[in-house]
């Protein structure tokens, strides 16, 4: 990735958290965040030595790996601690991590233990991090941006995966009321909804290779593209950015047109 130039750099000085940095979304947005002069940014995950790796790539000057299961909230707001005792700042939460079911979940089928714990993580998980995020900026009085991932499923309906699909609705439930409860404080909410991506999320559920999963999925308008992690990066880099300082409760399709 091409390094910016010094006044190209968009997060100078400031620390980030982004929950489920260790892959895919998650991991590209940590590469982008450093390579626009982020003082830290802190990788959330549970897969340890995935997460340790690419810590390791960016830097241990300005990336940290921390093991964060989100769905346990003491995880997330000791994590948070974590980076405000050690960085003494937090200006920016991406919350990211989710996970979805490998059976189908149609309604006459719904297993709702396998629904509840996808609503621990991409629900309760989501509310964990922007949450202790809201009470760390709140209490230093900083202005920051909390950023999360729902979905192009957040806004339509589906035949299979009904849970994640309301998972996803319920994200954009908690990112509204976040930017309408947390503007008074200054602290802008968001959130990203990013069409087919092939990373190991989708390749490993749908048994694709990333090329099966890419010809499977094409931008809906945008013929002949599909989808990088590194395209959702940009977004939430917009979002985490003074680029969008008057933007909250906006959430921001990166879908080439699924919607039209
Ligand atoms: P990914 O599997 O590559 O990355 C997800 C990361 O979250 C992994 O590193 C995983 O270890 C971590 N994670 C899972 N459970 C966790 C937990 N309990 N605590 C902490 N970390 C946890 O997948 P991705 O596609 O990069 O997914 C990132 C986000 O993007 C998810 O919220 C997903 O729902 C959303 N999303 C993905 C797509 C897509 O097509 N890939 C589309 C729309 C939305």
């Amino acid at each position: 990735m091409a390094e910016p130039s010094l006044h190209l750099k968009k997060l100078e000085g400031k620390v980030a958290i982004i929950t489920g940095g260790a892959s895919g979304i998650g991991e590209a947005t940590a590469r982008l965040f450093s390579t626009h002069g982020a003082l830290l940014v802190v990788i959330a995950d549970i897969q340890d030595e995935k997460g340790q790796k690419v810590a390791e790539s960016i830097g241990s000057n300005n990336c940290s790996y921390v093991h964060c299961d989100v769905s346990d909230e003491n995880q997330v707001q000791g994590m948070v601690e974590w980076t405000l005792k050690t960085h003494g700042r937090l200006d920016i939460m991406f919350a990211n991590a989710g996970i979805f079911n490998k059976s189908s979940q149609t309604v006459p089928d719904l297993n709702l233990s396998d629904l509840q714990h996808v609503f621990s993580v991409n629900v309760a998980g989501t509310a964990a991090c922007v949450k202790h995020a809201a009470r760390a900026m709140i209490d230093q009085g900083i202005k920051g941006s909390i950023v999360c991932t729902a979905s192009t499923a957040a806004s339509r309906g589906a035949e299979v995966r009904t849970d994640y699909y309301m998972s996803k609705h319920a994200v954009l439930g908690l990112m509204r009321c976040a930017s309408k409860q947390l503007g008074e404080h200054g602290i802008r909410v968001n959130s990203v909804s990013p069409y087919m991506v092939a990373t190991p999320l989708v390749c490993n559920n749908l048994n694709m290779t990333v090329e099966e999963a890419e010809a499977s999925y094409p931008l809906p308008c945008l013929k002949g593209r599909a989808l990088k992690a590194n395209n959702v990066a940009d977004a939430v880099l917009f979002l985490a950015s003074d680029d969008s300082s008057c933007i909250t409760g906006h959430d921001l399709l990166v879908d080439g047109g699924s919607k039209i």
